[in-house]
Formats: structure tokens, C-alpha cells, sequence
């Protein structure tokens, strides 16, 4: 089981661990926000929670979505703003189980898409999650447990992030610079693998 506040209070203290590193990342193709602006939603969204947690995931992720949308700005709020948001609409009244994680993973990233348009190979936080997600459906589909399927999703995560450094950005701020994209890696797929990392450092 995953408790979603958990995974976003790790979430929050991987974000507070790598601000500098998120920073630097976009100083090199874009406008070297991204650091502050992940450490200012997710301390947001830990402050919000410590003054008044609701009580049902459902509504516990809402609250993460909003706040996110308000207080990170840039592309990216807007982006993990709408991924918790669609992870509130497919959570239920409990804590997360094995399925009712991946689909509300599942759910989120397709809210990514319908927001940021992004696809596979564009550079950005999709191409993270998008591998990330397709793990944890895979894995547990085989009948691995979701200690194991987070596993493989962290694994995945990783190498979509690593896999950003040769492309060629399509999308945000980093498309501007066209061929002098190539050989960095994205700064949005390095917070998304922290995002899958932080589920797997989150379950009970
Ligand atoms: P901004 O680009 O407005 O300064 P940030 O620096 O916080 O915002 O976030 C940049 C990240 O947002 C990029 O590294 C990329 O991963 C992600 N991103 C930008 N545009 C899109 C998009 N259309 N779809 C998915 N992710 C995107
Ligand atoms: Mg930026």
C-alpha cells in the first residue's frame, strides 16, 4: 500500500535534495527555475498538508494538485498540477493497493498529455513517467508484487531521464534553442524520476 501523503512528503524532501541539480539542468536550456519552482510547490504542499490534511486520498491529492497549480508557475505547475489532480479522480476512499496505484499513475500521465501535448522523444517529464508507467502496468501484470513493479518503474524512470540528454527538445522553453538542446539532460524528466522514486521509498 502506498499512503499518497507519503509520496508526496518524500516527494518534497527528494525535491529539497536535488533543487540545486534541478536548477542547474535548466540553466542550460531553459531559464534555471526549475529547482526553485518544484522546492516552492512541494513545500507548499507539505505546509497545506500540515495545516489541514483531508481525510480520503481522493481529496488529499486534490489539495496537492491545486496548490502545485498555484505555486509553482512556469510549465511545470500547470503539468504535476493536472498529473495529481487526474491521480485524485482515480483514487478511492483508501490507501493506494498495487492497481489502484498504477491507475491512478496511469491517470495522471494521460493528464500530462492532454495538457502539455508531449510525446515520446520530445524531452520532457514524459519521457520519465510515460516508461515509468508502462514498467508498473508490465510488472504487475506478470504478478510482481508493487514493491517490484516500483522497482522496474524506478529503473525505467531513470533511463527515460537519461535518455533525454541526446534529444532534440520539442516542447517548453528548451524547443527554442533547437539544436542546442542536444547533450542535456532534461530537468522536468530528472523531478519526474524522483516523483516514481519517492512511490517506491513510500510503501508500507
Ligand atoms: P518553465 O519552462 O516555464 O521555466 P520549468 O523550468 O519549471 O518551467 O519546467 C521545465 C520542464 O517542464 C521541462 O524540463 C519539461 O520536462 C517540462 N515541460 C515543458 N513543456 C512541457 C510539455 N508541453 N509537456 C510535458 N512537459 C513539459
Ligand atoms: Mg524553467
Amino acid at each position: 500500500m502506498i499512503d499518497p501523503i507519503h509520496w508526496v512528503r518524500r516527494f518534497a524532501e527528494l525535491i529539497d535534495e536535488h533543487t540545486d541539480e534541478l536548477t542547474e539542468l535548466d540553466a542550460a536550456i531553459g531559464d534555471a527555475d526549475h529547482g526553485s519552482n518544484m522546492q516552492r510547490g512541494t513545500a507548499a504542499v507539505v505546509a497545506a498538508l500540515a495545516e489541514s490534511a483531508p481525510t480520503t486520498p481522493t481529496e488529499q491529492l486534490k489539495q496537492v494538485g491545486m496548490t502545485l497549480i498555484r505555486t509553482i508557475g512556469g510549465a511545470s505547475g500547470p503539468l504535476y498540477g493536472t498529473f495529481f489532480l487526474r491521480c485524485a479522480a482515480a483514487a478511492g476512499e483508501t490507501d493506494f493497493d498495487a492497481a489502484g496505484f498504477a491507475k491512478a499513475f496511469r491517470a495522471g500521465l494521460d493528464g500530462i498529455v492532454a495538457r502539455g501535448k508531449a510525446e515520446s522523444g520530445d524531452k520532457t517529464m514524459f519521457d520519465a513517467l510515460a516508461p515509468a508507467a508502462d514498467a508498473l502496468d508490465e510488472r504487475l501484470a506478470a504478478g510482481a508484487d508493487l514493491a517490484a513493479a516500483l522497482e522496474a518503474a524506478v529503473t525505467a524512470a531513470e533511463a527515460g531521464r537519461d535518455a533525454t540528454i541526446p534529444m532534440l527538445a520539442r516542447k517548453g522553453r528548451a524547443s527554442y534553442l533547437g539544436e542546442r538542446s542536444v547533450g542535456h539532460q532534461d530537468p522536468g524528466a530528472t523531478s519526474a524520476a524522483l516523483l516514481v522514486l519517492a512511490a517506491r521509498q513510500a510503501i508500507r
